[in-house]
């Protein structure tokens, strides 16, 4: 393959990337497998990041790449709307079965964005079924990150998604983010300090009443804004507090879903059973797009209640349940079982928490947090350049040491494939650890 001119970058505008800077030293991916990518010249660079935290049974694995040939050859497309075919109703019923509880119907969409702007829309149509109207505030967080859609933006907790929009959000109040560096630097796990933080719940209900919100949205972990593990306590405070005011709880597992934090959902891990859960990434293992919403017994029942001729939910996609991400995704599940990926998440997890950790005194290394497979290293910052001490260390690991790296603003995300071995985690955090120190 030769490499692409610069006319031939023009026309795609990446999305979340500085395009310009981007056009002018482009770093293009053309093959995967397993743990590596590959480029244009053939080098072998190490994925510490499963692609978006989604190509959790690493790339290009047999069984999922046979599953969607075989699908795109004998059913690229079928309505599921009025319609049905029967890999959307295996998918679900697989998804269904890791999640906990009476979790036990699936709402497709196509990405994590759609997920959360499906589950809210939810939220708020099942209240409005039984009557409580008026249940329509959302309360997410601080530092969340629901996606780029109407939940996305409104329930989200990043300044920088949404201040341009802000006349386009919905009604949502946010409980304050649960890092605190002063009292949970380096700290491994759940920290200790935060489980209070889930009582500022109870603020919000006292300003808005509770008859006004409709659920509380958050991410059992936070990924995207830098690894977020929940105070000890914190989850199962939220889960109290909401049951007691009537107010649903969903918790976004479009990252901790499927093994990442070594087991189906961050809900088993911790104990803690959501109205809802939103999923996506993981499902496919990143192969095809799918996203969706898993929604309580009691949730799904409320619309069942007929005429027969009547549609009970008015939302939905044109791909939801798409045939080629439903085998993706049945074939995924599959994989993951086969080769006991959450398991082996879970048995990795010891040694990738003492691995990360040993950056501890490396230069510019401020704090590190881990949980399951998913570790962050925040980075000081270049003095009036916000992001950029981080986006530096991303090229060089590219282009220098054969590593992607995922980086939020000016912290580096680890969250390899579950199929990593030991090497493959010395191997970034060794070469993040040099980079580190020939950049100080
Ligand atoms: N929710 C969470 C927790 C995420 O981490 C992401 C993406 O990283 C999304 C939603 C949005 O997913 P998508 O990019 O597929 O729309």
């Amino acid at each position: 393959m030769t490499a692409l001119s610069t006319n031939q970058l023009e026309a795609f505008w990446l999305p979340f990337t500085p395009n310009t800077e981007f056009k002018r030293n482009p770093r293009i991916i053309t093959g995967a497998e397993g743990m590596y990518y590959r480029d244009q010249a053939g080098r072998k660079i190490l994925d510490s990041s499963a692609g978006l935290w989604c190509s959790n049974a690493g790339h290009c694995r047999a069984p999922i790449v046979k599953a969607i040939q075989e699908t795109a050859a004998t059913l690229d497309f079928a309505p599921n709307f009025q319609f049905g075919h029967p890999k959307a109703f295996e998918a679900a019923a697989k998804i269904a079965a890791l999640a906990p509880g009476n979790l036990n119907h699936v709402f497709f969409a196509n990405s994590g964005s759609e997920a959360a702007d499906t589950a809210v829309k939810i939220a708020v149509a099942w209240h409005r079924a039984r009557g409580e109207g008026t249940r329509t505030r959302i309360v997410g967080r601080e530092r969340a990150y629901h996606g780029v859609g109407m939940a996305g933006i409104s329930a989200g907790g990043i300044g920088t998604n949404r201040r341009w929009f802000d006349a386009l959000t919905f009604p949502a109040s946010h409980l304050p983010a649960t890092y605190n560096r002063a009292e949970q630097a380096f700290s491994k796990g759940q920290p200790v300090w935060g489980g209070h933080l889930a009582d500022e719940l109870e603020k919000i209900i006292t300003l808005h009443d509770a008859s006004t919100i409709a659920a509380v949205i958050v991410e059992p972990m936070a990924g995207s804004t830098g690894v977020l593990p929940p105070p000890k306590g914190y989850l199962e405070k939220l889960r109290t507090i909401t049951e007691q005011h009537g107010i649903l709880l969903i918790f976004d597992e479009v990252i901790t879903g499927f093994g990442r934090l070594g087991a189906g959902f961050a809900a088993e891990r911790f104990g803690v059973t959501p109205d809802i859960i939103t999923f996506a990434k993981g499902v496919t293992s990143g192969t095809v797009p799918m996203g969706g919403a898993i929604v309580d017994r009691r949730i799904y029942d409320q619309f069942m209640t007929g005429p027969d001729h009547a549609i009970d939910m008015f939302h939905g996609y044109t791909y939801s349940g798409h045939p080629l991400a439903a085998a993706a995704a049945c074939a995924t599940i599959d994989l993951y079982r086969d080769e006991g990926l959450f398991e082996r998440s879970a048995a990795l997890e010891p040694y990738f928490e003492q691995a990360v950790h040993s950056l501890r005194g490396t230069p510019l290394v401020q704090d590190i947090r881990n949980i399951g497979l998913a570790a962050a290293i925040d980075l000081e910052p270049v003095t009036g350049a916000p992001g950029k001490r981080a986006f530096d260390v991303m090229k060089t690991m590219f282009f220098d040491k054969d590593v992607v790296i995922r980086i939020a603003g000016d912290c580096v995300a680890f969250s390899p494939p579950l199929i990593a071995e030991q090497s493959h985690i010395d191997e970034m955090t060794g070469k993040l650890a040099e980079v580190l120190k020939a950049a100080a």
